[in-house]
């Protein structure tokens, strides 16, 4: 069994400054520490947090001298507004690339363009950016959506940063034809296009791919749609364990791939599960498959190693 690891798995720069940023707070313990909505998405990283003292909450009604971090997805003005309001300590981790887009329909805003954000509605950095613009954008996350916006005088564009390259020039390109001053803008993150380029380049030469991700993950269910698009045999997991090793061993070839709010740990235990797999093995390799101790680095890059 030969087993392809895509470039550029885990996490992305954004994920990563929060991660670091919340465990640095968490070392000094002069206040109270609440993440707003939970840190990243990934059930598992965000128990290892909340076991180190993370309180994680949906709205910061009632807390009182206490930090509370904003994930990098970033949150409306109004939330910022409200938190400087009761005096409580910002920990500010939003990535700057999300940052950019809210200063982004600001401005244009204040210019009298009307603001379409091309995402998902419900996704909180999405929210979040809607926020920036007195919660007036437009939010279209299809062809249909779009097609039914009204004509305008000024359109500004934005993207949510993880969606596709291929849904954002389609969407874009038809709303281009709604208004007379039309700004598109691209906002879909570098670190987004190179896991989505490489997963492509691994799953359109394998027998099978597993993306490892939360199943709440924006960017991850966008890998899973990616791959489903150039292999047949996609699985999405959470954690090793959700592993399907008996159907795995029919592969001759395999990708792996993680959304970029995946632990490298996680990655690490499916690597490791996956690299002693072979015919002969796998038996045993289902039985060990919850005990084994890591060993090595996470293995980035092309190729990677062959069982058999
Ligand atoms: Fe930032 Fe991009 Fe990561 Fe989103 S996907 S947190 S924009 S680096």
């Amino acid at each position: 069994m030969e087993i392809i690891i895509a470039d550029n798995a885990g996490f992305c720069f954004g994920v990563k400054r929060a991660v670091d940023i919340t465990s640095d707070e968490l070392l000094s313990a002069n206040k109270d520490i609440y993440s707003l909505g939970p840190l990243i998405h990934n059930s598992q990283a965000v128990k290892k947090f909340e076991e180190k003292g993370l309180k994680t909450i949906d709205n910061i009604e009632g807390i009182q001298d206490s930090r509370i971090i904003i994930r990098s997805h970033g949150v409306s003005k109004s939330v910022i507004d409200k938190i400087n309001k009761m005096n409580l300590d910002i920990i500010d981790s939003t990535c700057p690339y999300v940052k950019s887009v809210h200063k982004r329909v600001e401005e244009y805003q204040d210019q009298g363009y009307n603001i379409v954000i091309i995402g998902d509605p419900d996704h909180p950095e999405v929210i979040g950016i809607n926020g920036w613009c007195n919660d007036k954008a437009f939010i279209v996350n299809s062809l249909e959506e779009a097609t039914n916006l009204p004509r305008m005088d000024k359109i500004c564009v934005v993207s949510q940063t993880t969606n596709t390259q291929e849904k954002f020039e389609t969407i874009s390109k038809l709303i281009n034809e709604k208004g007379n001053e039309v700004k598109i803008f691209n906002t879909i993150c570098n670190a987004t296009n190179i896991r989505q380029e490489s997963c492509k380049e691994v799953a359109s030469k394998v027998d099978a791919m597993i993306v490892i991700g939360g199943y709440h993950s924006s960017n991850t269910n966008k890998l899973v749609e990616i791959s489903k698009k150039y292999c047949n045999n996609v699985y999405h997991i959470e954690t090793s364990k959700e592993l399907p090793l008996q159907m795995l061993s029919k592969f001759n070839k395999i990708g792996i791939t993680a959304g970029a709010s995946t632990p490298d740990w996680i990655i690490k235990e499916v690597v490791e599960i996956m690299d002693n797999i072979n015919n002969n093995e796998m038996m045993e390799a289902i039985e060990n498959s919850f005990t084994r101790i890591h060993r090595g680095d996470v293995l980035k890059g092309e190729v990677i190693y062959v069982t058999n």
